[in-house]
């Protein structure tokens, strides 16, 4: 096992981490410690043993342009030094909504907030307030954040955060999300009878990171915009982890279908906490100050985040080889885990959409951390390791996808890949 840094590890106790998905908590369950990340530039990060890893899953998805990539790290300088004022119009703010309404299908405006958590959470609250109804469709797995409404059978394979009556999912809000089964489109329409005029919107990954990159079956993003048009639903494409990832403009650009309201998080901070929820015009007026549903935020669009994630952006944009050379990179890396897996007789299940990669072990079907503190994911811990102790990190835990680091700051790894 990984174990390094054990004074730190100590030390850590004294915090409750508040990384994605908690990595001490899903490194306890796949056994080692925590990686203590002292510094990371481009496609690597160093820890404070002085070890060099390759950060495959781009430290969990924001940056996909590598760490400390000079464009946004000069961009937060040099806002910093200017000093930085909040709750004001910015010419900075207005500069990446323009950038990102150029870039993502069918949206006029954009609200920014600080996470994708929140982005989603003020996604159904709009939703709500424009069709004036209260519940929610959520598919199980399928994972938007923290916020009550989600904490339903969300995240990696069968991890359950919460269920209506558990303590810190409150009642009230919970008691209006209802579960669906992902990629199943007669789930969806017993629980849209079974509800009548009563569902605001539907939200889900369009690609089901959070469950291992499972795609959407074919014509499920589409039945669902059928249905969602039928009965007055908004549909709500939580983009947090495709936006700008799987093209320009996301999940919508990479299968043809619009979305009424799509959320944002990671890849469009570049590394800052920024979050944002876009759609059109007659929807986005529902926002105060110029309609009812009310959205604030004392740090949302600030100065320093915008300019991170407007640098970011901009590269994005302007690099049109960028997703190409992301395919190819991703494709190579996809054969040669499954040589690597044949060659050890390993059975498997790649999964792939664009840069983003899961692998699942048949040994080992359902990986989660209950299971996994059982002692039972003796493939995965041993994959996990075997990368770590070759200087590889992936998510610590099965069922969760890989983001593959660009391949700006890729050029200097390819020897370490062949
Ligand atoms: N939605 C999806 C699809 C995510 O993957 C995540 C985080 O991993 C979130 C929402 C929540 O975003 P944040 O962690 O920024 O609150």
């Amino acid at each position: 096992n990984y174990t390094r840094s054990s004074a730190l590890f100590v030390q850590a106790e004294k915090v409750i981490p508040g990384g994605v998905n908690s990595p001490v908590r899903a490194f306890k369950a796949v056994g080692g410690t925590p990686i203590f990340v002292k510094e990371a530039k481009g496609a690597y990060l160093f820890d404070e043993d002085g070890n060099r890893l390759i950060d495959y899953i781009n430290s969990w998805g924001p940056m996909i342009l590598g760490h400390a990539h000079e464009p946004v790290v000069n961009a937060v300088v040099d806002k910093a030094k200017k000093g930085t004022s909040f709750g004001m119009p910015t010419e900075i703010e207005t500069q990446i909504a323009e950038l990102a309404v150029a870039m993502v299908p069918n949206i006029d405006k954009i609200r920014f907030v600080n996470s994708g958590t929140e982005a989603c959470m003020s996604a159904v609250r709009l939703a709500r307030g424009f069709t004036g109804k209260d519940k929610i469709i959520k598919f199980a797995g399928c994972y938007h954040g923290h916020s009550d409404s989600f904490l339903i059978q969300a995240g990696s394979g069968a991890v359950t955060f919460g269920a209506p009556n558990s303590p810190g999912v409150t009642q009230g809000t919970a008691k209006d999300t209802l579960l669906a089964r992902y990629n199943d489109i007669e789930n969806v329409k017993q629980l849209i009878d079974a509800n009548p005029n009563e569902i605001a919107c539907i939200i889900l990954e369009p690609v089901a990171g959070n469950m291992g990159c499972i795609p959407p079956k074919e014509a499920f993003l589409e039945d669902l915009r059928s249905l969602c048009d039928a009965h007055n639903i908004l549909l709500i494409f939580d983009e947090v982890m495709t936006g700008f990832r799987l093209a320009k403009g996301g999940a919508q650009e990479l299968f043809n279908v619009n979305a009424d309201i799509v959320c944002f998080g990671k890849v469009i901070g570049g590394g800052l906490p920024v979050g944002a929820f876009a759609a059109r015009n007659e929807i986005m007026e529902y926002l105060a100050p110029l309609g009812p549903v009310y959205q604030a935020g004392t740090l949302s669009g600030n100065p320093l985040a915008m300019a991170a994630g407007l640098a970011m952006l901009t590269e994005i944009h302007n690099d049109s080889e960028l997703f190409n050379r992301l395919e190819e990179k991703t494709a190579y890396l996809h054969k040669g885990i499954a040589e690597a897996l044949q060659a050890n007789n390993v059975t498997h299940t790649i999964n792939r959409v664009g840069s983003m990669i899961s692998v699942h072990f048949d040994k080992d079907p359902v990986v989660d951390f209950d299971s996994a503190a059982k002692g039972n994911n003796d493939t995965f811990k041993t994959f996990f390791h075997g990368l770590l102790n070759e200087g590889i990190y992936i998510a610590p835990s099965a069922f969760e996808t890989w983001f593959i680091t660009d391949a700006l700051s890729y050029k200097d790894l390819d020897d370490t890949i062949a």
